[in-house]
């Protein structure tokens, strides 16, 4: 069995002394948390969280890795940079990536094959707009994203992470509903499945305004495997409420 996993992506969030009060608070409430946990948190808290979360059950994630090893690549941060504060995970292809940065789906799969190279599991993250999905495109995008990612790495393609995140429901407040999320995990599942015999070891995630409110119903979904999650993963009761939900 997979297990779930829940995993917190602070954004371009936080502070010293307030993801010192998040973590504290998240790691006092963990006792009862039996689903796999992590944070991915901005690239210059790495060091901060690396020695606050060790030897706690909070796994640490980073929230893009350059697709360069090293080198005259001013600003960015190499897998094997971010392997040295024991990162765990790394997000890759968030839709703010892509929409903001301008990542291409052949971007997005050089860099999960960077992280796949130094140990680190790629969370990749596939997701229509609304516009696709109202004209009818959900399944040919979500597919096209993972078809890059599962070309680049097929030999390893079932450590990876995905996590489908609808664009029109992240931040938004707006939730894909249980059976929408369901129909595009099974859409991808499928997908991983022509591609290797393991892919019921992938972690299929859902991500967009999944709250404490809605987890539940979310993950008892039977290709829902867990969650990304942004807003709500930075207040501790309602991230620890989440994981709570997903250990049962
Ligand atoms: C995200 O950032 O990946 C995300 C899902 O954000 P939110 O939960 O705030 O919609």
């Amino acid at each position: 069995m997979r297990g779930k996993l829940m995993v917190g992506n602070w954004k371009m969030n936080g502070s010293l002394a307030a993801n010192a009060s998040l973590v504290t608070d998240l790691l006092a409430g963990m006792a009862d948390v039996k689903c796999r946990a992590a944070v991915c948190v901005p690239s210059v808290y790495l060091a901060q969280m690396h020695s606050l979360l060790a030897g706690s059950s909070i796994d640490l994630g980073a929230q893009d890795v350059s697709v360069y090893a090293s080198g005259a690549y001013t600003g960015e941060v190499s897998a094997d940079m971010l392997r040295d504060f024991a990162v765990r995970y790394c997000i890759v292809g968030h839709s703010e990536r892509r929409q903001y940065h301008g990542e291409s789906d052949v971007t997005v799969a050089s860099k999960a094959q960077r992280a796949l190279a130094a140990g680190i599991t790629p969370i990749v993250c596939v997701g229509e707009s609304l516009a696709e999905r109202d004209a009818g495109q959900t399944e040919a995008v979500v597919k096209r994203q993972l078809a890059a990612v599962i070309h680049a790495n097929g030999h390893c393609i079932s450590e990876i992470v995905v996590a489908y995140e609808p664009v029109w429901a992240i931040g938004s407040g707006l939730t894909a509903t249980p059976e929408q999320a369901q129909h595009v995990h099974a859409v991808l599942r499928a997908q991983l499945q022509a591609a290797t015999a393991h892919a019921d070891r992938v972690s299929i995630l859902y991500g967009g305004s999944m709250n404490a409110a809605n987890a539940a119903e979310l993950l008892a979904q039977p290709d829902v495997d867990g969650g990304l999650i942004g807003g709500a993963a930075l207040k501790a009761p309602d991230f620890l409420s989440m994981l709570k939900t997903a250990s049962r």
